[in-house]
């Protein structure tokens, strides 16, 4: 099976140029390269992983529409799962209840149970009024995970500093059935990426060994999110994501075939080559292909 994700979004929660600011990154991201806009600018993060005639819509921030209507025509994910419900990620999701109510779409939304009170409580009015019956708009992703795009995919809870709690995503090749739909209209395929089991983690620090040892073992591919280059002169109390300086550090970061990093802050200038020949900045607007195993491989979550 190919499957391919696709980077809607690839900033941290203020998106890239910061509005207010001059520095020489955000300078440059307001800049345009032959039309197109500097290599700097990114959107609040976010994925569309398509796989087995299925989308998927990892996270919905508030700049969700913009990408949404840049993919060239009408598309509403097959399904979304949000990670938390803190703004970067989630501010988008009133465009897709929006798309159930108006539209009288479907839409099958998940997220995990402990996020579902934030959710409700931020998004009430989608949740009042439901048909005696009917499935609230957003539903808990069971324990068990669900199978998507081609992968059992999971979520675990992961600890995010002064910011409380996150969730990740494992995904782990499941059957396969059908070849994809040709999508996006772009595929720069990364050397060497064979992804059969990997991780979204944006929003992370301070992962136990434990939890590591359970769910970042053994990895295709770690997406994973860095603020900022090199925190270390921050007050640790106060840090809610790894920086780059940490990520390259990592063993279990260091043990995946291929990392891309997101949740970039404007510090961050991609057009850097990392130390680590299989680190890379992911961009908003590059897809990766992925080279699933058909069967799934046993011994591992
Ligand atoms: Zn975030
Ligand atoms: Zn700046």
């Amino acid at each position: 099976m190919t499957a391919t994700l696709h980077f809607l979004g690839t900033s941290d929660s203020k998106g890239v140029p910061r509005f207010w600011c001059n520095c020489p990154v955000c300078h440059e991201a307001r800049s345009s390269v032959q039309g197109r806009p500097g290599f700097n600018r990114r959107t609040r993060p976010g994925a569309l992983l398509r796989g087995n005639g299925e989308t998927l819509l990892l996270d919905c921030g508030p700049d969700l529409h913009a990408q949404l209507s840049r993919l060239g025509g009408p598309f509403v994910p097959g399904a979304v799962l949000i990670s938390h419900a803190h703004n970067d990620h989630v501010l988008g999701l009133g465009d897709l209840l929006d798309y159930v109510t108006s539209a009288g779409g479907q839409l099958r939304i998940y997220a995990p149970a402990a996020v579902l009170p934030d959710i409700r409580a931020r998004f009430a009015y989608a949740f009042q009024g439901q048909p005696e019956g009917s499935s609230p708009p957003v539903q808990p992703i069971p324990d068990e995970g669900l199978e998507l795009c081609g992968y059992r995919v999971r979520a675990f809870e992961v600890p995010h500093g002064a910011n409380g709690t996150s969730h990740a995503f494992h995904f782990a090749a499941a059957p396969s059935t059908s070849a994809p739909p040709p999508f996006p209209p772009s595929v720069s395929a990364l050397p060497a990426s064979i992804p059969g089991r990997w991780v979204y983690m944006t929003d992370a620090v301070d992962v136990p060994d434990g939890l590591a040892g359970a769910w970042l073992q053994d990895l295709d591919l770690l997406v994973l999110g860095t603020s900022f280059r090199d925190e270390s002169e921050t007050d640790h109390s106060g840090r809610s994501v790894y920086d780059v300086r940490e990520a390259l550090a990592l063993p279990w970061a260091r043990a995946a075939r291929r990392v891309l990093l997101s949740h970039l802050s404007h510090d961050i200038d991609v057009r850097q080559v990392l130390p680590d020949r299989k680190y890379s900045y992911a961009t908003d607007g590059l897809s990766v292909s992925l080279n699933v195993p058909a069967v799934p491989r046993t011994g591992r979550p």
